[in-house]
């Protein structure tokens, strides 16, 4: 009995010894959890690495005297604590910015600033910053207790160059001789290369080139006169630099007004309802219309895009003069209508229609060879609406021949051609009453009385003459 007794004791003591065994485990694990989860926790999420980000806004490499700096920094997890922004020049580092963030209001939430935008301006002269190379460098950190609660880090540098005096351009052409509705030259030095660089009249803009003259710093800006430009509009050269710095600098011109022609159209209903025929498939041609309706839609709205494809070609130029000598003007033939010619379209007695004519009209017979009136490359070769098939001759440097009303066309873009060569046939395609050649000139996007360019002793004085006074003077 004893020794059952004894069995079972020791049995008792054995599931004791086991339970509390049992609870120790327990309460291990139970403790465990309590500092293990915190401690992930407070790992997972202040311990984050994810790193600020810094957007700034684009800046150009070359940078002018006064500038804003701009962007946006953002910090999702912990948000954002510290964002300076320093420029760093030969070892001297002067602070932009230096802005500290709202810490967490309680120590296990983040920090109240997720995303800020920022604009600093910057000025040379304030800070005393001399032309050249600097380095920008932004800092940005969040309230992570990452590097010893100091936070993410996000670095960003950026190369600049100050560039803070405005280019100096000074005029070396003289005597600038023009008409209303003419053309003009201005030869100009640039002291720094620029982005943009050229001739103002008015409100119009026309690119200088530069490459003509072995020194690099010389430009050729030929401009046209709108035929109805006026003295309060004034005529400068201008250049920016890559910098954005400008500079504007007047030039001597004395401006000849010019008397345009004005003219009667008679339209005939059988011309009307033979031509408009050809303009039935132009977007929005009023089809149900009256002719009379649909010949004025055709005479403005259409003209006035017809012009702006021709004139579109001004962009395509090639930066060298290709043309020698005086434009040839269409042999043996009779002109029909000026350069300028204000017409009135009269229908039944009645003027039902006006359009400014910005060529010149010549006939001889029909399908005569049509040559090029310089040498060049032809830029487009094309049905144009109201002009029928034209081709658009780029001479150089802005300056463009048109001929249009073709029969046919022999040439197509790319190709180059000589003084005199064939490039179509004389027709009546577009708005054309009768076999003629509608042939005009522009610069760059105005176009301008073809009759100077015919005329040798005008190119003398006013362009090649120019050219040689400033290759002898200037380019050494
Ligand atoms: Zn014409």
């Amino acid at each position: 009995m004893a020794g059952s007794c004894e069995a079972l004791g020791a049995d008792m003591r054995f599931k004791q010894k086991e339970k509390g065994r049992k609870l120790k485990t327990w309460l291990i694990t139970l403790l465990c959890l309590m500092v293990i989860v915190p401690v992930a926790w407070v790992c997972f999420i202040k311990f984050e690495g994810e790193k600020p980000v810094i957007e700034l806004s684009p800046l150009p490499a070359v940078v002018p005297a006064k500038f804003d700096i701009t962007g946006k920094v953002h910090d999702a997890r912990s948000g954002l604590k510290k964002f300076q922004i320093a420029l760093c020049r030969d070892g001297k580092e002067t602070v932009l910015l230096d802005k500290v963030y709202d810490g967490p209001p309680g120590w296990l939430k983040k920090g109240r600033v997720i995303d800020d935008v920022f604009k600093i301006p910057v000025s040379s002269a304030k800070n005393q910053f001399l032309d050249g190379k600097a380095t920008l460098r932004f800092i940005v950190r969040d309230y992570s207790w990452r590097d010893w609660w100091n936070g993410n880090k996000t670095v960003i540098e950026k190369e600049i160059v100050f560039d803070t005096k405005a280019p100096q351009l000074t005029i070396l052409s003289s005597q600038h001789n023009v008409s209303q509705g003419g053309s003009g030259l201005v030869i100009y030095r640039l002291s720094e290369p620029c982005v943009k660089s050229g001739v103002m009249v008015g409100n119009d803009f026309f690119p200088g080139y530069v490459g003509h003259f072995s020194d690099k710093n010389i430009y050729l800006a030929f401009f046209a006169v709108p035929i109805g430009h006026t003295n309060e509009k004034r005529f400068y050269a201008t250049a920016v630099d890559a910098a954005g710095n400008s500079t504007k600098s007047s030039f001597y011109y004395h401006l000849k007004k010019k008397t345009f022609r004005k003219d009667v159209l008679k339209l005939s209903d059988s011309f009307l309802n033979t031509k408009l025929l050809e303009f039935q498939d132009i977007p929005g041609f009023p089809s149900e219309k009256p002719v009379v309706d649909q010949f004025m839609f055709i005479n403005s709205e259409v003209r006035k895009k017809n012009n702006q494809i021709i004139l579109g070609n001004g962009k395509k130029t090639d930066p060298q003069i290709y043309w020698e000598g005086a434009f040839g003007r269409m042999p043996n033939a009779a002109p029909r209508a000026g350069f300028a010619d204000y017409r009135d379209y009269e229908h039944n007695g009645a003027i039902i229609s006006h359009a400014v004519h910005m060529g010149i009209d010549l006939a001889s017979t029909q399908h005569v060879e049509i040559p090029a009136a310089n040498n060049g490359k032809i830029v487009f070769a094309d049905y144009v609406g109201i002009y029928g098939n034209l081709v658009c001759i780029d001479h150089g440097y802005g300056l463009m021949s048109i001929y249009g009303h073709l029969n046919q066309i022999t040439v197509k873009p790319g190709d180059m051609v000589a003084k005199n060569d064939v490039i179509g046939y004389s027709g009546t395609t577009g708005m054309a009453g009768g076999d003629h050649l509608h042939f005009g000139m522009f610069i760059d996007h105005i176009f301008v009385n073809p009759i100077e360019w015919w005329d040798a002793s005008w190119i003398a004085n006013n362009i090649t003459g120019k050219i040689k006074e400033v290759q002898t003077s200037f380019n050494k």
